[in-house]
């Protein structure tokens, strides 16, 4: 059913080999993609960051399994060339629910939250992907000094995103400057397939990376 999880217990029961069968002994997951629909950004960043894995979670059956096969055809097409796609993988899960039975402490280096679906309701705050509760757990999984890479064309959602990181005591906010000094922040516009589409649309679209302090 659309609405169960087969989840590990704890980190330690991930079988991370199966999503990267040639990773190296000492690897782990540091890139996280949350909601990565149907993986146009994690292909980039499998691209821009050889030697890193990173994860894409998707909640919607279809699209994760879009995700896989495509990942899979990456690298049965590439097999013999430079960027071998063995780095990136997708798995189906509810990432607001189970994050921490993914990752160890301090694991992660980059999440990335891209043009994440807004909910305007007030009831449904509890239901975003950004919430105050999640954000110690986002904080959590994240290493010190590590970043929160969020984009949207939804204003509100915007600036709904940046009260409630600045006033997170684990998280600060980029400057403009220290953002596009970033060489993944022209790539954030873009790669995804929502950030295309916005790019199509002419919108607009509303950047904000922060550090885990
Ligand atoms: N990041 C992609 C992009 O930029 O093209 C997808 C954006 S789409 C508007 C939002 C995605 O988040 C959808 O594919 C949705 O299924 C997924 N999503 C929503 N809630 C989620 C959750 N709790 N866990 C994992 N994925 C979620």
């Amino acid at each position: 059913a659309d609405h169960s999880f087969n989840y590990p217990a704890r980190p330690e029961d991930v079988d991370w080999r199966s999503l990267y069968p040639s990773m190296g002994d000492d690897q782990q997951v540091q890139f996280a993609d949350i909601g990565c629909g149907y993986g146009g950004f994690l292909v980039t960043l499998g691209e821009m960051f050889p030697e890193k894995l990173a994860i894409g979670m998707e909640i919607r059956v279809k699209v994760s399994d879009y995700v896989i096969d495509r990942i899979a055809a990456l690298r049965l097409k590439n097999a013999n060339e430079a960027t071998t796609y063995q780095n990136i993988a997708c798995i189906r899960t509810n990432a607001m629910k189970y994050l921490p039975n993914y990752f160890q402490k301090s694991q992660l280096e980059k999440m990335f939250f891209l043009y994440p679906d807004p909910h305007f309701k007030r009831a449904k705050h509890k239901w975003r992907i950004i919430n105050q509760a999640l954000l110690s757990e986002y904080a959590y999984v994240l290493r010190k000094g590590g970043l929160v890479y969020t984009m949207t064309d939804v204003e509100d959602l915007h600036t709904w995103i940046v009260s409630h990181m600045t006033q997170h005591p684990l998280f600060e906010r980029l400057s403009d400057e220290e953002a596009n000094a970033d060489p993944i922040t022209p790539k954030l516009y873009q790669s995804s397939e929502e950030g295309a589409k916005v790019v199509r649309n002419k919108g607009e679209h509303f950047l904000a990376i922060f550090r885990r302090i």
